[in-house]
């Protein structure tokens, strides 16, 4: 086949590379220059690729019989737009490498929360099953790792709503959407849109797949309701007829008549409710892939967490101090001072994606003492919040990090958790969260 593949980050690379390894005549481009690409393609060139650097022409579908869209270019591209009017059909790498992949796949999604989730059901499935393969969206691309599977190799996938537009036979044996809140308003229209990318995680499942989904949003409640698949419904909060739910201290799966134990939440070593929420999917889905009653709270309860996900990096004086860098929209904000009572010091700001601070301010009352504001977002967070609690603002979070750590009692924790992209002074979440780890272990040397 002659295949083109747009944008060549981590995504396009792999199924570029798996396309030719299957011997395929492939070409691929990118808006960047081989020069300005973060990834060296000399190993494709060698194996046969051809590359247009700076260009994403429709002219190159010349002759195309396959698009494989990164899920950084968009659906609404000229591109694009040009291969589905010459009747080219446009896939994306996760529908690239389902077409080549032996074994079964849990799939994941949602806005707040998958690599959390997907992260701990690797975790979950890798102490039972031998061949677990962890990636997607976060560290390794599919297409890098279907090579070798066999029928009982396990993929555990993180799909980002991008990636889920681009499906065509892509089937989970077990998905998970775990939540739907605003995020991306600058790639989306319309909020629906965004929700029907995020539904499209149980497309293709039938009878003896299992579809996951939380019940307390309703747009997923709708999706997991409508998914041809077995239900396995869970709630952070109120019993459910049949589904996951927490009682007396304990994780519970009530279903056909009959409760199970998932996981005693002491087990659970993540803060918030919004852990509770990843570790029911998890613990859920690890139950319908096949790991039997009783195996999940050992694994559970060794799992740490990700860097940047509400982070525990240390002591301050006696105040605690966290780093929820990936907390980029308000959701996460939201769920993160869940796991607070009182006396937070709340880190806001960056590059504003159209957030929505005033639905911010009731819970930020409930447990903040004060709100520090920084970055290019920050007259329209000092605004949010004038009245509402003590709120200082920053150009820059090196200029807030210790103006906040100065604020904070012995009891109190100080937790940035911006809602924003940090596009505005850093090069991603994952560099905001390192400077800002780096600036709060200078204050913790005597
Ligand atoms: P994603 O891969 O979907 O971005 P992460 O696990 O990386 O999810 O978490 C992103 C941010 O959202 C972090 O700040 C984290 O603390 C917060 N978060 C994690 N799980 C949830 C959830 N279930 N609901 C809301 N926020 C969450």
């Amino acid at each position: 086949m002659r295949i083109l593949v747009a944008g060549m980050g981590t995504s396009g690379y792999w199924a570029a590379h798996l396309a030719l390894r299957h011997g395929h005549e492939v070409s691929a481009c990118d808006q960047r220059t081989t020069a300005d690409l973060a990834l060296d393609l000399s190993k494709l060139l060698e194996m046969g690729l051809v590359f247009y650097g700076g260009s994403e022409s429709p002219g190159l579908l010349e002759g195309m019989e396959c698009l494989i869209l990164s899920p950084g270019v968009p659906r609404r591209s000229a591109l694009v737009r040009s291969a589905l009017e010459r009747s080219i059909p446009v896939i994306g790498e996760i529908e690239w490498g389902f077409r080549h992949a032996k074994g079964r796949i849990a799939a994941v999604t949602g806005s707040n929360g998958k690599s959390t989730t997907t992260t701990l059901l690797g975790e979950l499935l890798g102490a039972h099953f031998s061949d677990v393969r962890t990636g997607g969206n976060l560290g390794r691309a599919f297409c890098e790792m279907v090579e070798g599977a066999t029928d009982e190799t396990w993929f555990v996938l993180e799909v980002s709503s991008f990636q889920l537009e681009s499906l065509e036979r892509f089937k989970a044996d077990v998905a998970i959407l775990l939540n739907i809140t605003p995020d991306h308003q600058d790639r989306y229209a319309r909020f629906e849109d965004y929700q029907a990318a995020k539904g499209r995680i149980f497309q293709n499942q039938g009878p003896s797949d299992f579809a996951v989904y939380s019940v307390l949003d309703q747009a997923v409640a709708a999706f997991g309701a409508a998914a041809p698949s077995g239900h396995a419904p869970f709630a952070t909060s109120g019993e459910l007829e049949e589904g996951a739910f927490v009682r007396g201290g304990e994780a519970l799966w009530r279903r056909g008549g009959g409760e199970e134990v998932l996981f005693p939440l002491k087990d659970l070593p993540l803060p918030g409710v919004h852990n509770l929420e990843n570790a029911l999917a998890a613990c859920l889905a690890a139950r319908c892939s096949g790991v039997p009653e009783g195996a999940l709270s050992a694994p559970l309860s060794r799992f740490r967490g990700l860097p940047h996900r509400l982070e525990r990096v240390g002591e301050v004086r006696g105040a605690t101090v966290f780093n929820d860098s990936k907390a980029t929209n308000m959701d996460a904000v939201l769920k993160a001072l869940t796991a607070f009572r009182s006396g937070v010091i709340l880190l806001l700001g960056g590059k504003d994606k159209g957030t929505d601070w005033a639905s911010l301010v009731p819970e930020a009352q409930r447990c903040c003492k004060a709100v520090i504001a920084f970055g290019a977002a920050r007259g329209r967070v000092v605004q949010a919040f004038r009245g509402a609690l003590p709120v200082e603002s920053y150009a820059t979070l090196r200029e807030a990090t210790p103006a906040a750590l100065a604020m904070a009692s012995p009891g109190d924790s100080v937790v940035l958790s911006p809602a924003c992209a940090s596009f505005d002074e850093f090069r991603n979440f994952e560099d905001r969260g390192e400077q800002f780890m780096a600036w709060v272990r200078e204050a913790m040397t005597p």
